[in-house]
């Protein structure tokens, strides 16, 4: 049965929920949520779940902010925006593939190289079962205008650009709570990769442009963030010499 693995309070009205095989965060707050994606099309009630825990239900959720347009971050989006008009917000340079104007993601024959390797089949099956082929595209979502987003929550999202893994994937920065929303672009576990809770990269053949998302990587070890909120594995508080 589909789970969620943990749950973790990060700052007043920022809830990161670690999903069976993907992550959310739930930001809340003046009777209003917003996420930041939404996991996989089979995570839908343990997405709805995790807004009860912060005492508010579906009919609160406003917005889901996207940091790139994969099934496992996509989620429910699709349903949501068109059955309760949820807006669906995502950089300008990805939102090609979040409408599914073009379309940027692993297929089952990128990974017949890596059929070998361990776990990839099992995955694969799991990610298939958790709607990985489904129809997830959205194409009423928007773009972000300008280089930060103020939420009905009260929070704010600095957009910080990491191209790579698709061509328009983009980090968020939380200030207050000195958080750093990953997506994908650095993650801290993963079935296909052996140590749970280090920040480490995605296994190459998952990324559009494996050396960009390399040198965007690179680049994000460099922000100040406190906490690391991955698309995939727990949530990392960083040691912070101050
Ligand atoms: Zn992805």
């Amino acid at each position: 049965m589909r789970a969620i693995r943990s749950l973790t309070t990060v700052a007043p009205g920022i809830l990161f929920a670690e999903g069976p095989a993907s992550n959310w965060t739930v930001f809340h707050g003046a009777g209003r949520v917003e996420l930041v994606d939404c996991g996989y099309p089979a995570d839908r009630l343990l997405v709805e779940e995790s807004i009860r825990a912060v005492g508010l239900d579906l009919s609160a959720l406003s917005r889901i902010i996207i940091t790139h347009g994969h099934s496992d971050h996509l989620g429910a989006a699709r349903l949501w925006s068109r059955r309760y008009g949820v807006g669906v917000l995502t950089a300008a340079t990805e939102l090609p593939n979040v409408r599914r104007e073009i379309t940027e993601q692993v297929t089952v024959g990128d990974l017949l190289p890596a059929a070998l390797r361990r776990g990839t089949i099992p995955w694969t099956l799991a990610a298939i079962r958790a709607g990985g082929l489904s129809e997830v595209g959205i194409p009423s979502a928007q773009a972000i205008a300008g280089e930060a987003l103020d939420l009905s929550t009260g929070h704010r999202l600095e957009v910080v650009p990491t191209p790579g893994h698709t061509t328009g994937h983009v980090c968020f920065f939380e200030p207050d709570a000195e958080a750093l929303i990953t997506g994908d672009a650095i993650v801290t576990g993963h079935a296909l990769l052996d140590d749970d809770g280090e920040l480490q990269q995605l296994p190459s053949f998952f990324h559009h442009d494996p050396d960009e998302a390399e040198s965007s990587a690179r680049r994000l070890s460099l922000c100040d963030a406190s906490w690391v909120l991955p698309g995939h594995g727990p949530a990392v508080r960083l040691q912070r010499d101050s």
